[in-house]
């Protein structure tokens, strides 16, 4: 069994610096879990923790059942791939892959046996003669890939593997990592700043902002129920658009009111805000750029979130329409509508928002509401 258990785990460099706190966290057998946060987050730390590249200044790290914080990498029966490759030039691919198991002292039939077997999966067999320089870079990756394979790991870590990569070869290196991680039913933890690679790959995606642990749940989840503004507004392209504003009652209803803004919070949701107190308050209003409808019958059914703005610019997708607007709130507002009808700079558009897809966070703590 390969889960990974992360007790209580902090980093702190020699200057002092706190680069992971308090990271608990048990990844199960066979998940792909991904680690994903902005630059300088902490995620490559956590990483290099549990391959063992760096030492854990406090708190546990479990592979299996086996206590691993003093084991050297070597023994932790785990393989890395590195965003850089690290294939050695001089060799063949033949060469790069059994290297580590030549190291390992494997016989030559099994080394073979396992490079073969590796370079089928990968559809790397015809390279296998080949020096890294006669190659691309998806067949790079493959290969680093491959040298991973060959260890039969319990457990797989790619730290940023595909970041080398042109966006089509990425796409496709995505679905075949995904694909790989079924065929061989082991454990992978990966750490992107993408999170398109994290909404798609992920059986769980870990969001880290600082050091610290954000949220972790599934891609649906956290997109649909984000922990809070920081995770809500990462996560997702466009991103969420943010207003802030106020929570105001009239005649029974809970509006949300800022600048040339006034929408009513539907029922079933107003009751939570009058729960906690927060009429009266001044609130952040999060609406995705997909919950803004441009369709007739919709904004005719959705009176009170109907609302006009002026496009000043418009990106057309081919299949979709980015509008940045203004007229709602204090600054643009994002909507992504169907490239059925064709906005021009400068012109008027009328719209609604799906309020039962609308986010309501606490100013000071940034804390989702709902
Ligand atoms: P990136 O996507 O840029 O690689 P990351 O989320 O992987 O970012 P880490 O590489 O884990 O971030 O670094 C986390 C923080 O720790 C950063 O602020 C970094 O500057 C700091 N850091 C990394 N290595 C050291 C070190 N040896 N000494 C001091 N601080 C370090």
């Amino acid at each position: 069994m390969a889960q990974v258990r992360l007790n209580h785990i902090y980093k702190r460099y020699s200057n002092g610096f706190e680069a992971v706190k308090d990271f608990h966290l048990d990844i199960e057998d066979k998940e792909f879990l991904v680690l994903v946060g902005p630059s300088g987050c902490g995620k490559s730390t956590t990483l290099r923790m549990i391959a063992g590249l760096e030492e854990i200044s406090e708190g546990e790290l479990y592979i299996g059942d086996r206590l691993v914080n003093d084991v050297a990498p070597k023994d932790r029966d785990i393989a890395m791939v590195f965003q850089s490759y690290a294939l050695y030039p001089h060799m063949t691919v033949y060469q790069n892959m059994a290297f580590g198991l030549k190291l390992r002292k494997f016989k030559k039939d099994e080394i073979e046996k396992r490079v073969r077997e590796a370079a089928k999966i990968l559809d790397i067999e015809h390279l296998l003669d080949r020096k890294p320089k006669q190659l691309s870079g998806g067949q790079r990756q493959r290969v680093a890939l491959g040298r991973a394979i060959v260890r039969e790991p319990q457990v797989f870590l790619m730290d940023e593997p595909l970041s080398n990569l042109d966006a089509k070869l990425r796409v496709q290196m995505r679905t075949e990592i995904s694909k790989l991680h079924q065929r061989l039913e082991t454990t992978v933890i990966y750490v992107t700043h993408d999170q398109t690679e994290a909404m798609t790959m992920g059986d769980r995606i870990v969001v880290m902002k600082d050091g610290v642990i954000q949220q972790v749940d599934t891609p649906t989840d956290i997109y649909n129920h984000p922990a809070n503004m920081f995770v809500a507004g990462f996560i997702g392209s466009p991103a969420m658009n943010f207003v802030e504003g106020s929570l105001i009652e009239e005649g029974g209803e809970v509006y949300f009111v800022s600048t040339n803004v006034k929408v009513k919070i539907p029922a079933g949701r107003a009751h939570v805000l009058r729960e906690k107190n927060y009429i009266g308050k001044e609130v952040v209003f999060g609406i995705r750029p997909e919950a803004i409808h441009d369709e007739l019958a919709f904004i005719e059914a959705s009176p009170e979130s109907s609302f006009e703005a002026k496009v000043e610019v418009a990106e057309n997708m081919g299949s979709e329409m980015y509008l940045y607007l203004s007229g709602f709130g204090d600054k643009w507002l994002t909507a992504r509508v169907s490239a059925r009808t064709l906005y021009t700079p400068g012109s008027q558009a009328k719209l609604a928002l799906d309020m039962n897809k609308a986010h309501i966070f606490d100013k000071e703590t940034e804390l989702t509401v709902f």
